[in-house]
């Protein structure tokens, strides 16, 4: 099994930022990467803002979040994530994309460096097979938001041997979390169940049966949802949702994974949720109001 000590996160967005927080805060070493040298700007600083967070709700203490911050470094070049132990993508979620991170890596890779990938619906096997090492590429599929959600789907491909599990499984209980294994199908367990609710969700908007308020307070109040579908939906970030329905749609060639022609406006526009500012809730006054 290889030891685990630097870690290369691919993707300074929403989860590639929480992946860099908690392995900084459970001692390893971070490179954080991202096409875009602003949002490894941002990453950093959003990191730690929910660092310094964390310590006054007295989740971790001050010198934890000063290490961590310390742990984690900017690379302005995809290389230097290549020779980390793991590398772990998380950008966008769409498959050129990547895939051309991996075959960009590709040369580069260190001898025992192990790649992962957080996808929320692609074949893992098919990322895979884009690399020199299929059976050292793994799903660590992490929730949303990664410090406070507490499950990884471990997911293999068809190649991935039994060290690679092994170390990956280990790898997550070290961040303090625990693991399910899904087989390497589209969307793997959690978003074969969750997202079509999302779609079902949005179509029950696009159809009129209830707004955008009575649907989310009907899912919060009468099944006992957290959150409700929509809101959900925004959160997650509709460009997301979007690709996860198109790969079950392809994935499975069946109609009823068909997307809302809602959602696609709403991508469309831009309107991509919270990370936007807008979705089916408008998030730039103090409190959301819903879009329609
Ligand atoms: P996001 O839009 O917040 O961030 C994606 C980031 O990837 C952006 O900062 C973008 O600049 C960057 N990026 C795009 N192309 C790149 C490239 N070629 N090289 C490097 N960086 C690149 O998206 P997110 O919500 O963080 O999702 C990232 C991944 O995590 C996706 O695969 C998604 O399916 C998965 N995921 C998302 C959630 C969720 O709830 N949002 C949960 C679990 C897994």
């Amino acid at each position: 099994m290889v030891q685990i000590k630097t870690v290369g996160v691919i993707g300074a967005g929403q989860m590639g930022t929480g992946i860099a927080h908690v392995c900084a805060l459970a001692g390893y070493d971070v490179l954080l990467h991202d096409v875009s040298a602003d949002k490894i700007v941002a990453g950093l600083a959003l990191i730690e803002k929910n660092l310094t967070r964390q310590v006054s709700r007295n989740i971790i203490d001050h010198e934890a979040a000063q290490a961590a911050i310390a742990r984690i470094k900017a690379a302005n070049e995809l290389q230097s994530i290549a020779t980390t132990d793991l590398a772990i993508e998380a950008a966008t979620e769409n498959e050129e994309v990547k895939k051309n991170i991996f075959k960009a890596m590709a040369p580069h890779l260190g001898e025992h460096t192990l790649l992962a990938s957080n996808t929320s619906s692609i074949s893992i096997t098919r990322l895979a097979s884009t690399t020199d090492r299929p059976e050292r590429f793994i799903g660590l599929h992490f929730m949303n938001p990664v410090p406070l959600m507490k499950l990884v789907e471990v997911i293999r491909g068809i190649a991935t041997d039994a060290p690679t599990y092994e170390t990956a499984v280990n790898f997550a209980r070290s961040l303090g979390k625990t693991t399910t294994n899904a087989e390497d199908f589209p969307a793997f367990i959690v978003n074969r169940i969750l997202v079509p609710m999302i779609n079902e969700a949005i179509y029950t908007l696009y159809e009129g049966v209830g707004t955008v308020e009575a649907i989310d307070n009907a899912l919060k109040q009468g099944a006992n949802h957290p959150m409700g579908p929509l809101e959900l939906g925004d959160f997650i970030g509709l460009d997301t949702v979007l690709s996860i329905m198109n790969v079950l749609y392809e994935g499975l060639a069946d109609s009823k994974y068909r997307p809302c022609p809602l959602l696609v406006k709403y991508v469309e526009a831009g309107w991509l949720g919270r990370k936007t500012g807008r979705g089916f809730y408008d998030y730039r006054g103090d409190t959301p109001v819903p879009t329609r």
